[in-house]
């Protein structure tokens, strides 16, 4: 068999349209989201990811206000600008592009953005929220897949679900949006990591197997049953030197043995990826309309 691969450009292409309509909207009743978007130092890949988010931004007809500080920049500096942005009103949403550099405590910085403009969903209180139930902004990977699989059809109430991965950012809040009795989850999730004993024992079993390791080939194809789902969150680099870069984007999933397997499969790149910062869209608007409402209750 021969999975069908899902396609995360255009799922995320679907979400941004109705998004984009969405913004038309607000703007006619004079209502302009707004990412107050920060980035501190010059790390490459910080710098392409904050820039892919403002032209995502600008797509839409969300105001992006950008925010690039030098390397040196201080905690108090960093803190000043994130309570100005908490403050002003054209700003839906906050931003801070991480890692921060080391001399910067990220828990520290996140936990000054107001929770109602904590559109990355990483503040404790927005975290908390997620585990509630409650409603909150939920963390845009994690989000991202959840929308990914609904929109292809999976089901993924009841499903076995395997989760490789435990990080704050990816494994342990998809883990727990998949097993809130809410319509987005409902599945039995198991979280493995690597302190897990036999990692295939709980793949093999798994209808949804989600990798988010960080390593290439974490997910071979002996490790997965006949006509399972599998998503592939990671992002790694390969040395190719067929490349420019001298480098190729490659996920955790053996991508072409494990698709003779599985029923659907995402790619690396073009699966997870364009789902992250379409997310990150969807809850800035949310944003706006949350503060809109505040604004004239
Ligand atoms: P992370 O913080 O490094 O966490 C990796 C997790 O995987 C850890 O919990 C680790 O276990 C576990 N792990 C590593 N190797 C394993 C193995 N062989 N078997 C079982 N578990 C293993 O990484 P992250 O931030 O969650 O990101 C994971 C991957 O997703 C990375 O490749 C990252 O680039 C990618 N990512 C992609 C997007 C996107 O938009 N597509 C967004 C975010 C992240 P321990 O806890 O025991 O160390």
């Amino acid at each position: 068999m021969s999975a069908q691969v899902i396609d995360g450009v255009r799922i995320a292409e679907e979400v941004r349209r109705e998004l984009r309509e969405q913004v038309g909207a607000l703007r006619a009743k004079g209502i302009v989201p707004g990412l107050g978007v920060v980035l501190v130092g010059e790390d490459p890949a910080s710098r392409s990811y904050v820039t892919a988010k403002e032209k995502a931004c600008a797509e839409l007809g969300i105001h992006s206000d950008d925010n690039r500080l030098p390397a040196t920049t201080s905690k108090e500096e960093l803190r000043r600008l994130i309570h100005k942005m908490n403050g002003d009103p054209r700003i839906s949403g906050i931003l801070v592009q991480l890692p921060l550099p080391r001399h910067l405590d990220e828990s520290e910085i996140l936990f000054d953005i107001d929770p109602a403009k904590d559109v990355d969903g990483f503040h404790p209180v927005s975290v908390g929220r997620m585990m509630l139930g409650q409603e909150t902004f939920l963390p845009c990977t994690p989000h991202g897949v959840i929308v990914m699989l609904r929109r292809s059809g999976v089901k993924v109430s009841g499903a076995e679900v395997v989760v490789v991965g435990r990080s704050n950012i990816v494994g342990k809040p998809l883990a727990n949006l998949l097993l809130q009795k809410s319509e987005l989850g409902n599945a039995t999730v198991t979280v493995c990591h690597t302190g897990t004993r036999d990692l295939a024992v709980h793949t093999r079993r798994a209808d949804i197997v989600i990798a988010a390791a960080g390593r290439p080939r974490t997910i071979t194809a002996d490790m997965i049953r006949d006509g399972a789902v599998v998503i592939d969150v990671g992002v790694n680099r390969v040395p190719d030197a067929s490349k420019k870069s001298g480098f190729r984007l490659v996920g955790d999933v053996d991508f072409d043995a494990v698709s003779q397997k599985a029923s659907l499969i995402t790619p690396v790149p073009g699966g997870v990826g364009p789902m992250t910062i379409t997310m990150l869209l969807l809850n800035t608007v949310e944003a706006a309309r949350r503060q809109a409402g505040r604004a004239t209750a």
